[in-house]
């Protein structure tokens, strides 16, 4: 019996959470619980984090789940591993479903960097005006460059202060357009994007928004991964799903 765990946070995990209702196929759909309104999904929906890989196991065996599909965000990297880790442990086959990185075009200025403290020292030294889409949960490393007038664009209003001196939030929720992030640098005077490489169309906008205005941006590269099965599409998921042996990469 096939029944599966979708791990989300994602737009690519609401879209195949639709799919994965309009099949009938049975599922359960998880939040880790991180912002206040998470969106109502078409499935069965837990929130929370499980405990660990271990935690993630017993949860595998008490659910009788046949599938692991981890639609996380390419930066979510615990989660990923500790899935890994406990499909192992359970014996249960995993897929990620994951978008492509982003790669330049023509008109792209992006400095690659490997990681959050790289993105804070390849800042320049005099003051500018920063567009810092990283989300929430990373920002204190960049307490380190107070020179820089940062803009936050998160999901929930902050609960507390910021660790950022001179700061601006704006709450929005993906995805976003090209033009409306244009808009939006545009009248916060941005002269410098930082994003993480998510890949996906809803997060492309603020690449394609800093290419028109003609703004650099570091690109923050992803985590780094054990090898996984990856999907690309619906179609690849449904695949992985129609075939219960199928315990590699
Ligand atoms: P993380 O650092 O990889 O995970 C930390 C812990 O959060 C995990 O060990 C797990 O707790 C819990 N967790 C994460 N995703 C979960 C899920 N889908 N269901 C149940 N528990 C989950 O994760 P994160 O970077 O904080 O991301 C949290 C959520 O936000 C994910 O759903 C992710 O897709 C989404 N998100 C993340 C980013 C980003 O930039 N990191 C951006 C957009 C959306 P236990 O160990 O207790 O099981």
């Amino acid at each position: 019996m096939t029944r599966v765990l979708l791990l989300g946070g994602t737009s690519e995990a609401s879209q195949l959470a639709r799919e994965l209702a309009a099949r009938r196929v049975d599922a359960i759909f998880s939040y880790a619980g991180r912002t206040a309104a998470p969106l109502p999904q078409p499935l069965p929906t837990r929130t929370g984090g499980f405990g660990g890989s271990e935690g993630l196991a017993r949860f595998l065996r008490a659910e009788a789940i046949s599938h692991v599909v981890d639609a996380t965000h390419p930066f979510a990297a615990q989660m990923s591993r500790n899935a890994l880790a406990a499909c192992a442990a359970a014996g249960v086959p995993l897929c990620a479903f994951e978008r492509a990185p982003w790669t330049a075009g023509p008109g792209d200025d992006w400095r690659h960097v490997p990681d959050i403290p790289a993105a804070v020292a390849a800042l320049p030294e005099s003051p500018a005006r920063v567009f810092l889409a990283i989300g929430r949960q990373t920002l204190a490393p960049f307490a380190a460059r107070p020179q820089h007038h940062y803009l936050l664009r998160l999901v929930d209003p902050p609960a507390g202060p910021l660790p950022l001196p001179d700061v601006a939030v704006v709450i929005a929720r993906g995805p976003f357009t090209r033009a409306a992030d244009e808009a939006l640098l545009a009248a916060h005077g941005i002269g410098l994007v930082v994003a993480k490489n998510a890949g996906g169309a809803g997060a492309r906008a603020k690449l394609d928004a800093a290419r028109a205005l003609g703004l650099p941006v570091i690109l923050i590269d992803r985590p780094a991964l054990p090898p996984r099965r990856i999907a690309r599409t619906v179609g690849e998921v449904l695949d992985f799903l129609a075939h219960r042996a199928d315990l590699g990469v």
